[in-house]
């Protein structure tokens, strides 16, 4: 059963969805590694009095065969040690039938589905069959390649089997070169996912997606300010000594500055003053896009006509020169009104890219 002293249950309608308790923290060491580093350490989160649930990777995915692949089964029993001492509930990583059997069988309280899992609907679907019926909270991971649909597919498949308490984790996305974050977090990806799923509590982990320490803090604001319902971080009583991820775990005593750093913001006000300014701006806010819409809309039968005269004359559809002509001129445009050059592009792109689109469906 889930535990009422981590998490509230506000039903907003009659479905059986749960939302988890607000800025909901989970952390706790990449993996496991022995008893003590696992005991001391979660005796340490707990005495900072902001975490929930302690976090610690058992079987381990790694990138290279040969690297440490986690302690396996033999490190449940110190999760339930910690738990005995700490109180803390705990939470494992998923990723076959016989990981859910284990951890299901030593009655851990929370589970998780990495990355490099939700990008497969065999594993995922395995992973399903095996919790069948189960009440366990679990978090699905995003993929590490940016493709919704395989999210919300693991999300479906977890459905289908029975599972009510689902929650996700924003956890960035691989790429190429990128020296900035280990895996960047491609924020539109994550707001489109709570758009479609708005009674998932999503939770973001900082520590995979930046890799190194420096960066935890601003990418942990980012997401509370974009209304995420909390965290889950890595967090080992010695850093500097872990077999797994060490550059981006942090001691409990940072992570005890790091949430007190952060600025929980509320998603709704009764302050009647600021509740007024806000909704006057919203308004125009929404005017102004009506606006941009029909003004598409107008721009786009232009656009079509443009691609009939194209199909008569029998000239391609792309006009390289004329497309940079048309950026050039936006780009001017926008730096002159302070929008950046690279919201100017994506948005030309998105134009350019639809405007194509309709002169290539045939009437
Ligand atoms: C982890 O949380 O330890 C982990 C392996 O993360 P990810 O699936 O995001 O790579
Ligand atoms: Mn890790």
């Amino acid at each position: 059963m889930l535990k009422p002293y981590f998490m509230k249950t506000i039903k907003t309608d009659n479905d059986k969805n749960i939302i988890y308790k607000k800025n909901l923290i989970i952390a706790g060491p990449c993996s496991a590694e022995s008893e003590e580093q696992l005991v001391t350490t979660a005796i340490e989160l707990q005495k900072i009095k902001k975490v929930d649930i302690l976090r610690a990777g058992i079987w381990k995915p790694r990138t290279n065969p040969g690297s440490f692949e986690g302690v396996g089964v033999k490190g449940l029993p110190w999760l339930i040690k910690a738990k005995q001492i700490t109180g803390l509930p705990t939470a494992v990583e998923v990723a076959t039938s016989k990981h859910v059997e284990d951890v299901l069988n030593f009655d851990i309280d929370v589970l998780w589905i990495g990355a490099r899992t939700t990008v497969s609907p065999f594993s995922i679907q395995n992973i399903a069959d095996a919790l069948n019926g189960s009440e366990k909270p679990v978090f699905i991971k995003n993929p590490v390649n940016p493709d919704i649909k395989l999210w919300i597919g693991a999300i479906e498949r977890l459905q289908k089997a029975g599972i009510v308490n689902i929650g996700l984790i924003h956890r960035g996305f691989t790429s190429y070169g990128n020296t900035e974050y280990r895996n960047p977090p491609l924020w539109q990806v994550p707001i489109e996912m709570k758009r479609l799923f708005p009674k998932l509590p999503m939770l973001c982990d900082p520590s995979h997606i930046c890799g190194k320490r420096n960066n935890l803090h601003v990418v942990m604001q980012t997401s509370v300010d974009l209304d995420y319902d909390g965290i889950i971080i890595e967090s080992h009583y010695n850093p500097d000594i872990a077999l797994t991820d060490k550059e981006q775990q942090i001691t409990p005593a940072t992570l005890k500055q790091l949430l007190q750093q952060t600025i929980w913001k509320k998603v709704h006000s009764n302050e009647t003053a600021f509740v007024s300014e806000l909704e006057r701006l919203r308004e125009q806010i929404n005017y102004l896009d009506e606006e941009l819409i029909s003004l598409m809309a107008d721009r786009m039968k232009i656009a079509k006509n443009i691609g009939e005269i194209k199909k008569n004359h029998n000239i391609t559809l792309l006009q390289s020169s004329r497309y940079n002509e048309i950026l050039d001129r936006a780009i001017s445009k926008g730096i002159a009104l302070d929008l950046s050059e690279v919201f100017i592009k994506s948005y030309i792109e998105a134009i350019h890219i639809e405007s194509l689109r309709i002169q290539n469906t045939n009437p």
